[in-house]
């Protein structure tokens, strides 16, 4: 057999997924857990037994010992704790059990994860309650069911929950938008997504031996190597051997479970590459994101490697992003932002995507908060990852066809004809030319959008609730126009129309990374939240809880302490940073620099005994002495602001003290720590350099 045969057989092995359900359960047990999956509906009653048990079987004879229910909490990673299938039986021996208890709820104390002041006013209590619409599969000897986790008020304690509730609300909007056009056989309509994941891979050895990349996954300190990525030469290059053993064993892993990982390169920056998977409904292409980065780290040390997630681990090189691509799909196969050969689906075409404009643009705040963190703060706006300005890249075609539609007007390539919604067909547009705007934070790509603002470390369960709900609104807005429309062509005509020119503002062509580009966005009143701190106040205006509480994604209750989980999480992350440095700081850089100020006075005194100049030391110390009095200052300043954080009672005060105050002092000790490294001798400095870290895999 060759090897790609044995791929395919092994594909989705480790899945309790279509194919083992259908061989494993009675016919009309199969039929029903199928329509809960395709629809999202309850299961029927009787089910879950029946299935909990065809599940243990099929997880005994993978060697499975131990079960899980595995959830999504609001660390941003995922939460296991297993049980075993050992059951006694009272006489001394044991079975192997798994009840339908069991498979659909779990009670997990919910008091050590995140909770935003849930906890406090609610029992700590939390539930875990499956999921149907995503497999079961095996990790590490144990099954693993894909659950929601919420309080025992009900309160959504994860990212799952309001996800699925994000994709039951474009769902039913979108619908409804189907059956206007006459469509009566879509059953649900789905929003796809496959997201592009960027990482860097580094030696273990060489990673271990820094703090600052062991606790806060990026380097605090550090100048730049001679080398960077200025020539260019590391984007699709030829993949390293060690890279690419790397790459073939965590395909592997990712194949087994399931994971379509497809396109593997390396990335602009040295030590930089990137997976894409094959896109897949939203909801497991999140779980297969979360699990493609667990799996990414373990596999690198197996390699004797680490993979870096953090969005900047290195200055003066690219960090990693996450290109969320993005569409709406209906389940007998249609994509609903293909713009179609027929006027028919040119006109739907059209709406939905007057829907997606019209929703980035009056929620950009929301959007920006879904990709706002400690870590992606460095990224965005630095001229190597989209602004923190949201803006729409659709191309020029498609963007002279809307301004065809605005004005009344011909499109010029279309032979004077009138542009009228819904009878005139759009010219085919060439793919190849709407997908080459990098800059762009949302770029239409022919047939899906392509967010670009997430960090690397994100879950992508944000961005899409967010990207969901806006569909949602958009399209019950159009719906409740085009339902009370006496003529459905007439009013259909009339929104792209007004839709375009309400929201027109927020499409851009050009060169986002331009200084010109920030000072247009600001005329066009569009918005520009440079960092997280600025960022995440939006996420509970008035406006974004009337939006959650519509469309049923999130109650006041839990907007509120989601917000808490998120300020809060970006204090003590830079709480963390500042405290590495410091550490560094008077542990290890400060005498480091003493120990090679000694070798040189050493040297001088030496060489004034035999008659000697000791000019070029005498040079040498008094810069290295006026550097290192700064280190000592920086150092103490930076502790003074560290400490100073202890007075803020509200978190929102403290995160913009940590904008104005912390991260400046931060900034100041790193710029004397990183000049003292390019002059001090190399086996003197503490630890191992970005020379090392970026070049140092073969
Ligand atoms: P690139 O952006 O690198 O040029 P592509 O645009 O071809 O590459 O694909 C990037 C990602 O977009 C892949 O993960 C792919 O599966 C995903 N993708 C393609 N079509 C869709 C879709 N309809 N919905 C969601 N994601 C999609
Ligand atoms: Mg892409």
């Amino acid at each position: 057999m060759c090897f790609m045969s044995m791929i395919q057989n092994e594909f989705g092995c480790m899945v309790f997924g279509d194919a083992e359900m259908r061989q494993r359960l009675p016919k009309e047990i199969y039929r029903s857990l199928r329509k809960t999956i395709e629809t999202g509906c309850e299961l029927d009653h009787g089910v879950s037994g029946v299935v909990a048990s065809a599940m243990k079987d099929w997880a005994l004879e993978k060697g499975a010992t131990h079960y899980t229910h595995w959830f999504q909490p609001m660390t941003g990673i995922t939460a296991e704790k297993h049980d075993s299938f050992l059951c006694p039986t009272g006489d001394g021996e044991a079975i192997a059990e798994f009840s339908s208890k069991d498979l659909k709820r779990g009670e997990p104390d919910a008091s050590s994860f995140p909770s935003g002041g849930l906890r406090t006013t609610f029992e700590a209590r939390g539930y875990t309650a499956w999921d149907p619409t995503s497999y079961a599969f095996i990790k590490d000897k144990t099954l693993c069911v894909p659950t929601a986790f919420f309080s025992y008020g009900g309160e959504a304690l994860d990212k799952k929950t309001p996800l699925l509730r994000s994709m039951e609300a474009v769902n039913i909007q979108a619908l409804r938008i189907l059956r206007l056009f006459g469509n009566t056989t879509t059953k649900r309509v789905i929003t796809t997504v496959g997201p592009e994941q960027e990482y860097f891979l580094v030696d273990k050895d060489i990673h271990d031996k820094r703090k600052d990349l062991v606790y806060t996954g990026r380097t605090l300190y550090g100048a730049m190597p001679p080398k960077g990525q200025e020539l260019e030469d590391h984007y699709f290059g030829t993949i390293k051997p060690r890279v690419k053993a790397y790459m073939e064993d965590l395909n592997n892993e990712l194949w087994h479970l399931g994971v379509y990982a497809k396109t593997e390169h390396n990335e602009a920056a040295p030590a930089q590459h990137e997976l894409a998977p094959v896109f897949t409904n939203t909801n497991i292409a999140t779980d297969h994101n979360q699990l493609t980065m667990e799996i990414m780290k373990k596999v690198a040390l197996r390699n004797g490697l680490v993979c870096i997630l953090h969005e900047k681990p290195f200055a003066g090189v690219n960090g990693s992003g996450k290109h969320n691509n993005w569409s709406l799909a209906t389940d007998d196969g249609i994509n609903l932002l293909e713009p179609g050969d027929t006027p028919y689906e040119n006109a739907q075409f059209l709406l939905f995507l007057a829907a997606v404009i019209a929703g980035v643009d009056e929620y950009q705040d929301l959007l920006r908060v879904s990709a706002a963190s400690a870590g992606n703060d460095h990224r965005l706006g630095a001229s190597e990852a989209p602004p923190a300005i949201l803006s729409i890249f659709l191309g020029d075609q498609l963007t002279g066809v809307l301004d065809a539609i605005e004005n009344e007007n011909e499109y010029e390539n279309m032979q004077k004809t009138k542009m009228r919604v819904g009878v005139t067909v759009l010219p085919a547009f060439s793919k190849d030319l709407t997908d080459r705007n990098r800059t762009s934070p949302f770029a239409f790509t022919g047939n899906k959008f392509e967010f670009r603002m997430l960090g690397s470390a994100f879950s992508i369960a944000e961005s899409n609730i967010i990207l969901n709900t806006i569909a949602a609104e958009q399209l019950s807005r159009f719906a409740d126009r085009l339902e009370s429309a006496e003529s459905f062509t007439d009013e259909l005509h009339q929104i792209i129309k007004t839709t375009i020119k309400d929201h027109k503002r927020i499409i851009f062509n050009g060169n986002n990374y331009t200084d010109a580009w920030e000072k247009e966005a600001e005329k066009r009143g569009l918005s520009n939240l440079k960092t997280t701190a600025d960022a995440l106040p939006h996420f509970k205006t008035e406006k974004s809880i009337a939006l959650f509480e519509k469309h049923r994604i999130f109650t006041r209750t839990e907007v509120m302490s989601r917000y808490e989980i998120l300020v809060e999480n970006y204090c003590k992350v830079l709480n963390i940073e500042a405290l590495t440095m410091i550490d560094m700081a008077r542990k290890n850089i400060i005498p480091a620099c003493e120990k090679y100020a000694g070798m040189i006075a050493k040297t001088a005194a030496n060489m004034k005994t035999v008659g000697i100049s000791v000019e070029a030391e005498t040079t040498a110390l008094t810069r290295l002495s006026g550097l290192l009095l700064s280190m000592y200052r920086q150092t103490e300043t930076l502790e003074k602001v560290s400490n100073g954080m202890k007075k803020f009672a509200d978190n929102t005060e403290l995160s913009c003290y940590c904008r104005d105050t912390l991260i400046p002092a931060m900034n100041s000790l790193r710029e004397v720590a990183d000049e003292l490294e390019t002059i001090v001798g190399e086996e003197y400095w503490p630890y191992p350099t970005y020379g090392s870290l970026l070049f140092g895999v073969c």
